[in-house]
């Protein structure tokens, strides 16, 4: 089964929901950028929120989530569109700890409860929409979840996991996020609350192989969710040797000639994808003939 999401409604359009399985892109990013555990729960965790607030976005739109908790991950950097792509980075991919008291990756620790979660949408027309609120948990899902409600001004609640083999390899990812609608009934915020206080962590719910719609299904109930949408995830990242090429040419000829003198090649490295492009000495002196 490869990854995908679905956009659904559920208690008649009262509540707007998302539900995703990431693990094809989350082992994606592990590989890339070599994570150890608790770094692959993090970047993981961060990678699904980011998709599917990148589906919530329109045509060309996309976001980046930066999370910097002051921990010993360093910054956890993820971008995202609404056609399920997304891409991400954290500063040290090797770290791990012990299991925390509740025998989890201990991505509280990782992440660090210093610092600032912030969003930044990129609306099209150089119109952008940025909101920043404190980290108040480190564990991703109860941030996002505050992000929401203080920053969006929409209640929302957010789950995302993720479980890590032994070997480092990604077992499972996937989460979701619910939004109450203006007008929702009590009766009805009632009902989901019950309900989420008796279903499993949504990383047992993705252990169980359990589908994005089940997922809805365990959160509401199978005959309150309406799937309006399914559509494809994956990790892809944009950048190209062209497009790295087009960055040494705008660095200008004396900056190019530098290069060849001083090392006779340049690499250049995605931080996004861990992506490494590298520039022979005839290439720069091509790239030299084209910059001012
Ligand atoms: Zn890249």
């Amino acid at each position: 089964m490869n990854d995908y999401l679905v956009k659904a409604l559920a208690y008649d359009g009262q509540i707007r929901a998302y539900a995703v399985r990431t693990t094809d892109v989350v082992s994606e990013a592990q590989r890339r950028h070599d994570t150890w555990r608790t770094a692959s729960a993090a970047l993981g965790r961060t990678l699904t929120a980011g998709v599917m607030m990148g589906a919530m976005l329109k045509g060309e739109n996309k976001l980046t989530i930066k999370i910097d908790g002051g921990g010993p991950i360093g910054v956890i950097l993820v971008d995202s569109n609404a056609k399920g792509e997304v891409r991400g980075y954290v500063s040290n991919p090797h770290v791990d700890f012990e299991a925390n008291e509740h025998g989890k990756l201990d991505v509280r620790r990782a992440v660090g409860v210093t610092g600032t979660l912030s969003v930044v949408k990129d609306v099209g027309m150089r119109d952008f929409f940025s909101g920043q609120v404190p980290i108040v948990s480190g564990e991703l899902g109860e941030d996002f979840t505050y992000y929401f409600a203080t920053s969006e001004q929409v209640p929302s609640s957010v789950g995302v996991g993720v479980l890590v083999n032994p070997d480092d390899s990604i077992l499972a990812a996937g989460g979701f996020i619910f939004q109450l609608m203006p007008g929702i009934k009590d009766a009805t915020i009632t009902k989901v609350e019950e309900r989420l206080k008796t279903i499993s962590p949504i990383s047992q719910l993705v252990k169980q192989g359990l589908t994005p719609e089940e997922i809805l299904e365990e959160l509401f109930g199978k005959e309150q969710v309406n799937i309006l949408e399914k559509m494809p995830v994956q990790f892809k990242c944009v950048c190209s040797k062209e497009r790295f090429a087009d960055a040494i040419i705008g660095l200008g000829t004396k900056e190019i000639e530098d290069m060849i003198i001083e090392d006779g090649q340049a690499e250049a490295h995605c931080h996004f994808c861990n992506e490494k492009y590298l520039f022979t000495k005839e290439e720069l002196e091509d790239l030299k003939t084209q910059a001012k």
